[in-house]
Order: C-alpha cells, then structure tokens, then sequence
C-alpha cells in the first residue's frame, strides 16, 4: 500500500518540491541568465533579500543544461549572451518550461523583437533598468502566473467548489470530508488545481512526479492512472469529472470553475 501524505517523510518530498517551490509557500525560484556578472550580482542579490532562492547562469546553454535541476519559477533572461542568444534560449527553454521570462533588452530596437516574440516573453526592462523595478515586475509575473500562491503570506490553501487542498498541511477535504491521497496524487492534483484551466500535457506531469517514484520504469501512461486514482477519491462521480478534465489528445486541467 502507498504511504498516504500525511505519512510521507520530509525525504521522500525533498526532490519533488524542487519544481514547487510557488506552490509551498516558498517566494520562489528565480534562474537569471546574464553574463555580465555585475548585473547578475545586483540582481540576484536583490532578490535573495525578497526571499527567492536565485541562480546565475552565465550561459545560455548554461541554463538549458541547468534547467531541470534549478527548476525555476521564473527566468531574467538577457537578450545579448554569448553563443546563443537570448530569443534562441528562450526558444529551447520553451520545449521545456512554462515559467514566466523576463527578457533584460540593451537597446530599444530589440524591444520590438521582444514584443512581436510569439513563444512569449511575459515581460522585458531595457538596461540600464532600476533593480527596484525588476523586483516589483518579477512579483507582478509570479501573482500573475501562479495567483494568490506566489503570496507568501497567502495562499496556503486551494479551495475550488466543496473541495478544499490545505497546502501546508497536504490534506485534501471534500464537504469537509478527508481524503486519502498518495503524496505522487497529492501533488498531481495541487499542481493542476492551482492554476484552473491550465493544460498540462502528460509529459509536464511525469516530469513533476518523476522524483517520488522510480520514473525509468514509467511512461506517461502512468499519468493516466495516477488521475483516475485521484478521480476516484476527490470526483463525486469519477464517470463524470467535475474537478479534473480531459483534455483530449493533450492532456488534463483543472475545472475553471
Ligand atoms: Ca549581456
């Protein structure tokens, strides 16, 4: 039998959390990408006194390699690097993230190519940008992305109709009833709830759920049966989803309303 989630070890969760950081209450993780260290410093530094955990990448292909272990929430992505440049990396990151990119532009000509991207820069400073500016743009990004989660000081608890996730406690309740999750369920079913009407493709699940169990021997199959087994406890009837929705040949989200 499974370890419910209240029985779950902090180690057993460790990993998973990486990609979550939003989502537990943390400020969150932010990946800069700028290879003139000044700029790097005075940023990363200003946001590690917000309380985001902050890496520098140098590179751009420093930060597609890096990407999956420093899980960002949110990308600062300058535009001139070295090697690849910044609209190439943000086309590979997008194969493999959906966190917000704030592009760092050096002149406004680029502006025009940063505006006009269709894979979506969320947002963009010209340099010289005041580092307070940034720090007020990166939070408008998160609430926007992740909600009323990207709040620390909120946030703790998803409720969506009579179904209620209690993030910091990892208990999921029905007309107040408990349920039993699976920490691998738990999270499934947090990370969909928490941003409604938000397609998520099977891969993107597997990817969240691969630390907890032994992923090799997964496909995203497995993703199926985690959701039916989720449906099964939290659906009023499973036949008919109410709460999580399949999206035919992509994926699941969560219900809008
Ligand atoms: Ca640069």
């Amino acid at each position: 039998m499974p370890p419910s989630v209240n029985e779950s070890s902090p180690n057993t969760n460790l990993a998973g959390h990486r990609a979550l950081h939003i989502l537990s209450g943390v400020a969150g993780t932010i990946m800069i990408v700028e290879d003139e260290p000044a700029v790097a410093r005075g940023v990363q530094v200003a946001l590690e006194r917000e309380g985001y955990d902050v890496s520098v990448q140098p590179t751009g292909e420093d930060a597609i390699a890096n990407l999956a272990d420093a899980a960002p929430d949110l990308i600062v992505l300058d535009v001139r690097l070295p090697g690849m440049d910044g609209f190439e990396v943000l086309r590979q990151l997008r194969r493999e993230t959906r966190a917000p990119v704030l592009f760092l532009t050096a002149r406004s000509d680029e502006v025009d190519k940063v505006v006009g991207l269709e894979m979506g820069a969320d947002d963009y400073l010209v340099k010289p940008f005041s580092v307070r500016e940034l720090v007020s743009r990166i939070k408008a990004l998160l609430r926007r992305a992740y909600g009323e989660l990207a709040d620390t000081q909120t946030g703790r608890t998803l409720r969506r109709g009579d179904l209620v996730i209690d993030l910091e406690r990892r208990r999921v309740t029905r007309d107040g009833e408990r349920i039993g999750l699976t920490t691998t369920e738990f999270d499934l079913l947090r990370h969909l709830a928490s941003r409604p009407g938000r397609v998520y493709t099977r891969a993107q699940l597997l990817e969240l759920v691969r630390d907890y169990d032994d992923a090799l021997e997964q496909d995203e199959r497995t993703i199926n049966v985690h959701i039916s087994h989720i449906r099964d406890k939290v659906e009023p009837d499973p036949s008919q989803p109410r709460y999580i929705r399949t999206v035919r040949g992509v994926g699941y989200a969560f219900a809008e309303d």
